[in-house]
């Protein structure tokens, strides 16, 4: 895991070297202090050279000046190196996430997804600024500390240096106390973020339902366990803190006490005892950023371990090594014994066999549940057979590159998904280098013209989230357009006038039945009207296709189709 977490550095190699080698010089010039301080003590003092004091007051000035730089070279391209690694790793889990299946999405919340790749990196940043730098100067510093107060004076040196196995234990102990409380918080955060999503997404359910305070005390909940989850860690935090704070103060006054008697012994000189002091101070420091570092280790651990769970998630369906790259199909697609299941104990689709010309337009129609937009969702490969084959223009569609085979098929559903944006941008999602006039004609075509006319800053009106602001005639025309503009040879459409009255309806079906002129059509529908001009209709049910034939030809037949089509239109 931790050669995984070093590639990413590879590309800030320089950004690294700069920030690394500042710190290294840095601690240096802390080491060499106390050193100066002890023969300005015992040295320059007793000789009263005021001029050699001047002179070493400059040359101080200018070491400050120096340090004060390097601090703030390592200050801000520390800091710079930590967020380009979190950006470089958060982005390439935002890019794998775009690259997941449909099953992916079905199993997995979406708040938890955005927790992964918003939270869950905060801290890895840090870690990749502070870790191994002050990691390596901690222990430049604790070997060169000690081997000058050896130098000093060997007893006092180890009285100093015993406090160390001491603060590793309570560090070690705090750690791994720590470790667990940071993941446990980080999965708490998790939960309240997929509550977020929830019930911001499903709002107008929420209050159509009155159910606010269910959904508050939900929220309470999530919010509660991530407050003790965050509450714990921090109470181990400030424990492992104060510990390792009292076990450093505690040795500082060791080495004061038995200084102090030393230099009544002329075992010591003043200078000596105020520069053992300052290199206690020295000594705690190294050790303060280790137990700095094993806060944040944990931390940013936790959180990377969750971003190479979910990098290690290959995605379920995959370009062949060798697949091929279509550039247009005609549309002939074949259906061999294919079976389906989303998982392993229901089995949805069972030995289908299906024929569908280049240019048919082929009605899909039977109860729901029954697996219409199963069969369809096939075709695009948004799920793989689990038997048999599908096949377009004798092409299997697992030899074929996911990108070429999507970009021939066009799907409209029956709820549209638009983006936050202009109706403009919302339109050109079908193909995003339309010129204007492309934009222009697929309007017109899907019958937006006037509508677009009637709005005060036209193409350029902002739609509102998720298109709220639109009704269900107008998404519908928005997605035709944008069908109008990808321009696949084959479509789909999905229940797409469903959800619509069936004044708008009618309307939206002459629309649809423009698009579908010259392509390849698959129509999902309950109201059998508007599958009236289909060259064939196929009858699904549980067991499979039941029937399947012209309209008219199943109408005769006095079988499932016929007794629908009787119950239809015996109403009206
Ligand atoms: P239809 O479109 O004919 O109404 P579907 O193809 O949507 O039917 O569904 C067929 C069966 O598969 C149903 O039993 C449904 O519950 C199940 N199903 C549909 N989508 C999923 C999914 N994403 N995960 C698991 N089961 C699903
Ligand atoms: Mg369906």
């Amino acid at each position: 895991m931790l050669k995984k977490f070093f590639s990413f550095y590879k590309p800030h190699k320089r950004l690294f070297a700069i920030d690394f080698s500042s710190a290294v010089f840095v601690a240096i010039l802390e080491l060499a202090f106390p050193v100066a301080v002890q023969w300005f003590i015992d040295v320059l003092l007793p000789s009263r050279d005021w001029n050699m004091i001047v002179r070493v007051s400059i040359l101080l000035l200018l070491v400050y000046i120096l340090s004060t730089f390097l601090n703030y070279v390592v200050s801000y391209f520390g800091h710079k190196l930590g967020i380009n690694i979190e950006t470089d790793m958060r982005q390439q889990l935002f890019n794998h996430v775009q690259r997941q299946s449909f099953r992916f999405f079905d199993n997995t919340k979406t708040g938890h997804i955005m927790s992964r790749i918003t939270n869950d990196l905060f801290d890895i940043g840090e870690l990749a600024h502070h870790g191994p730098e002050d990691l390596f100067i901690a222990i430049m510093t604790l070997i060169g500390a000690f081997a000058i107060m050896y130098n000093i004076n060997p007893e006092l040196a180890i009285i100093a240096i015993v406090m160390v196995p001491f603060l590793s234990i309570v560090a070690t102990y705090g750690n791994i106390m720590m470790n667990k409380a940071w993941k446990n918080m980080y999965g708490k955060i998790a939960d309240v973020n997929a509550r977020v999503e929830d019930s911001v997404s499903g709002v107008r359910v929420v209050q159509s339902f009155t159910n606010e305070k269910f959904e508050i005390a939900r929220f309470k909940e999530d919010n509660g366990n991530f407050r003790l989850a965050k509450l714990r860690a921090y109470k181990v935090m400030a424990g492992t803190h104060s510990s390792i704070y009292m076990m450093t103060r505690l040795v500082t006054l060791v080495v004061l006490v038995v200084g102090a008697w030393f230099t009544f012994q002329k075992k010591l000189s003043y200078g000596e005892l105020v520069s053992f002091i300052l290199y206690v101070n020295v000594l705690i420091k190294p050790v303060d950023k280790i137990t700095a570092l094993l806060e944040l280790y944990p931390k940013g651990m936790a959180g990377f371990k969750r971003f190479l769970d979910l990098m290690e998630q290959e995605p379920e369906i995959k370009d062949r090594p060798n697949a091929l790259s279509v550039s247009h199909l005609n549309g002939n697609i074949e259906f061999d014994n294919v079976s389906f299941r989303y998982d392993k104990h229901k089995s949805v689709l069972e030995d289908i066999n299906l024929s569908i010309k280049a240019g048919e337009t082929v009605a899909f129609v039977g109860p729901s549940g029954a697996g219409k937009t199963t069969i369809c969702s096939l075709i695009p490969r948004f799920y793989e057979v689990n038997e048999g084959a599908i096949s377009i223009d004798g092409l299997n569609i697992q030899d074929v590159t996911m990108q070429s085979l999507r970009a021939q098929i066009g799907i409209v559903q029956q709820d549209v998904f638009l983006f936050t944006g202009t109706i403009e941008e919302n339109i050109a999602y079908g193909k995003k280098d339309a010129s204007v006039e492309e934009i222009r004609d697929a309007a017109k075509k899907a019958h937006l013209e006037d509508f677009i006319a009637s709005l005060p800053e036209g193409y350029n009106t902002q739609i509102g989230e998720r298109g709220l602001k639109l009704s269900g005639g107008q998404k519908q025309r928005l997605a035709i357009a944008r069908m109008f503009l990808k321009n696949p040879p084959i479509l789909i459409l999905d229940e797409a006038t469903s959800a619509l009255d069936t004044e708008t309806e009618k309307i939206i079906q002459k629309s649809l039945m423009e698009l579908a002129e010259n392509r390849t059509t698959l129509i999902i529908a309950h109201r059998l009207a508007t599958i009236r001009d289909a060259d064939r209709v196929l009858v699904v049910t549980e067991d499979g296709i039941a029937e399947d034939g012209s309209y008219n030809e199943l109408v005769a037949q006095d079988g499932i189709f016929a007794r629908l089509h009787n119950i239809q239109f015996q109403e009206v």
